[in-house]
């Protein structure tokens, strides 16, 4: 392959190596069952409950409130659908934001085929929920209240500990998707209050396809399982363990806490100075998103009077996305920049760039340069441009 630039780390990250280190062995040295109790299976089942371990260290709750499942995608289905399930005599109406991850969005509009009702919460310019608009969407029959500890495509952060609070005042479950939040911002479910929160291992140097979800212990008794099989993860989750992504994510969180500040400070110090440059370099162009209270990884970014497509596609070195990569592909113009009432015009010349651990500053410089010539060129062809100025 050519050289690339990778400033996608929202959509995925590359693994790290230590990770992938930390993987091998459990392909061909270790690679018992953990539910058998031969040798090898006790080393597998020691392995299992050592990764757990690593995992609830990471957002300080229990070892046994971890439960692993395939993706940060299934762990929001569950949280949403058992959750809807167990309290349905209760009540059948849920809270959620217009600008939730698509894992989300579809599982709510499942549920709504099968009789629940939603509360769409609206965003402000920069992506913001408002505690207020939570207080006042809450209704007798309100089961769970779920928001995106932080948006995917623009970065900002909800308050996820004040919505909790809210929630349990009001005897509600909560639950939150922190899976671009993880690495991030240092996250104590304790202190935060939530009953479920979901993380994904391909967004923090972990593979792909391997993900977990918060449980909290008074939950867990009573949540039913969605897959049902040979009780592996305490009943919820049937299947044989997926033994080396679980240790791969074990490994990922297990570097996060070695060096949390430190990493934080880097993509920062990336991400800020793109950020000024891009400014300063390419007219016409502003910052979507929260700009003092999001994460430190994302910049999402408008380049008006041209199409973001045009860009990606003369500049190739630079890898990014359009809006948000789980919508790429599809028509659709972003709901979560539409939601944020962003101009649907500006809304086709944004694009999210996303820095990650392995990311330099002769990257970000590089990146700069190969998007300054090739926005100029673009808005040179660009008809809308040339009447506008
Ligand atoms: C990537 C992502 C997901 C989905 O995680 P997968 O492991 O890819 O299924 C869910 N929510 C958010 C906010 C994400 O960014």
């Amino acid at each position: 392959m050519t050289e690339f630039i990778y400033f996608d780390n929202s959509a995925t990250t590359r693994v790290d190596p230590r990770v992938a280190e930390a993987i091998a062995p459990f392909f061909t040295e270790k690679y018992g069952n953990p539910s058998s109790i031969h040798r090898i299976g006790l080393v597998a089942h020691a392995e299992l409950e050592r990764c757990r371990e690593s995992v609830a260290n990471l957002i300080n709750c229990a070892p046994r409130e971890i439960i692993f499942m395939a993706s940060g995608s299934e762990a929001d289905n569950f949280a949403l659908i058992q959750t809807a399930r167990l309290l349905k005599s209760k009540g059948k109406h849920i809270i959620t934001t217009s600008v939730e991850h698509k894992a989300i969005l579809s599982t709510c509009e499942f549920l709504e085929g099968e009789g629940y009702s939603f509360t769409y919460l609206p965003v402000n310019s920069k992506g913001n929920v408002s505690v207020k608009s939570v207080k006042a969407a809450i209704r007798p029959d309100t089961i769970l209240i779920s928001v995106m500890f932080a948006n995917n495509e623009v970065g900002t952060i909800m308050p996820i500990k004040e919505i909790a609070k809210l929630a349990k005042d009001n005897g509600i479950l909560m639950h939150t998707d922190a899976v671009q939040a993880v690495g991030k911002i240092k996250i104590d479910v304790d202190e935060l209050g939530v009953d479920m929160l979901t993380l994904s291992g391909h967004k923090i140097y972990a593979p792909k396809g391997i993900g977990v979800l918060f449980v909290k212990e008074e939950l867990k008794s009573q949540l039913s399982p969605l897959i049902h099989g040979g009780g592996q993860e305490s009943g919820f989750r049937a299947g044989t363990e997926n033994m080396p992504y679980i240790a791969g994510l074990a490994k990922a969180a297990e570097l996060i806490m070695a060096d949390f500040d430190g990493e934080v400070a880097h993509i920062k110090g990336l991400r800020d100075r793109f950020e000024q440059k891009i400014l300063e370099n390419i007219p016409e162009t502003y910052v979507n998103g929260n700009i003092d209270n999001r994460v430190c990884s994302i910049s999402d970014i408008t380049f008006k009077y041209i199409e973001a497509e045009a860009v990606i596609g003369y500049v190739p070195a630079v890898c990014c996305s359009l809006g948000s990569a789980c919508t790429s592909g599809q028509d659709a113009a972003s709901h979560v920049l539409t939601a944020m009432k962003v101009d649907p015009i500006d809304i086709r010349g944004t694009i999210r760039f996303s820095f990650g651990r392995f990311n330099t500053t002769e990257e970000v410089d590089r990146a700069v340069e190969l998007l300054k010539v090739g926005v100029e060129k673009l808005r040179q062809m660009s008809p809308i441009y040339n009447k506008a100025f």
